[in-house]
């Protein structure tokens, strides 16, 4: 077994996207530009309606996937062919975007909390212009694997313990774990060679990329850590508790052409894709 090491640490931007909601841009910035095939993570964290009231209002996407994760608050979507649906906290909606949709996400709280990510995970040359689809997964459906040693984790895809995410059928095959370590804890997890792979820490600090002879690489809430090759991961809570997500999906390979909303692989697919809107022939 070779474990993995983190070969890149990053910290968000503080950022602003759809009418004006502050957040922090993670993946998807010039520091990094995407983790193949992941082109995107945006944490949005704040208790001031200022920062998230005017959310996301009616915009498209078209050859990629997005995929909130709710930790509090509520959003509710809502598409233009009819699609809805309330994410509450400790939800995931999986969306397919394949070759369109157009929707709005909005806060569905006048204060409190709001947290939470969104992830986008790119869609093979074959697969852009894909029928939509939409993994709509409450809280209830969300396996959580409780470990011995008070370890907790939420599976929402990919496969822990004998225990397998609500999100299927994804092209790039995804790991996508909420992993909480009480003080101290290790934890170790398989991740085949052929994916790549990064954590992002959100509550506390733990070390990454342990192993027998080295300590790993110390990340704390905000950062995130680029996995290099292996086959494995080891973590290890610091003196106090750490969360973080795990992702890992099979690499693309193919070119990323990207503007805004849209990513295909050529420049003349995001001409269409822009054709496509004005000529109110985007969702087919
Ligand atoms: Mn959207």
């Amino acid at each position: 077994m070779a474990e993995r090491k983190v070969t890149k640490v990053l910290t968000g931007q503080p950022t602003s996207d759809g009418a004006g909601v502050r957040l922090t841009r993670v993946i998807g910035t010039p520091a990094l530009d995407h983790v193949d095939p992941f082109l995107l993570l945006d944490e949005f964290k704040s208790d001031r309606p200022d920062d998230y009231l005017a959310g996301f209002p009616d915009h498209p996407h078209r050859g990629f996937e997005t995929v909130t994760y709710m930790l509090a608050g509520a959003m509710r979507h809502k598409d233009h062919v009819g699609n809805q649906g309330e994410l509450v906290a400790g939800s995931v909606q999986w969306m397919t975007a394949g070759r369109g949709i157009i929707h709005s996400e909005m806060p569905q709280q006048k204060d409190g909390l709001m947290w939470g990510f969104q992830l986008w995970v790119n869609l093979p040359a074959r697969d852009k212009l894909s029928e939509p689809r939409y993994q709509d997964i409450p809280p209830e459906r969300i396996s959580e694997v409780a470990r011995t040693d008070g370890t907790r984790i939420r599976v929402i895809a990919g496969e822990l313990d004998g225990v397998n995410g609500a999100v299927t059928g994804i092209a790039t095959d995804p790991l996508y774990l909420d992993v909480a370590l009480p003080a101290g804890a290790r934890f170790r997890h398989s991740i085949p060679e052929e994916k790549n792979a990064f954590v992002y820490v959100f509550e506390g600090e733990g070390a990454f990329g342990v192993s027998a002879d080295e300590t790993g690489r110390s990340l704390h809430a905000g950062q995130l850590g680029v996995l290099g090759e292996g086959d494995s991961l080891e973590a290890r809570a610091a003196d106090s508790p750490v969360r973080f997500l795990l992702l890992a999906a099979r690499p693309l390979g193919e070119p990323v052409a990207r503007y805004g909303p849209f990513v295909m692989n050529t420049r003349a697919e995001i001409h269409q894709a822009i054709q496509d809107l004005e000529d109110g022939t985007f969702l087919g």
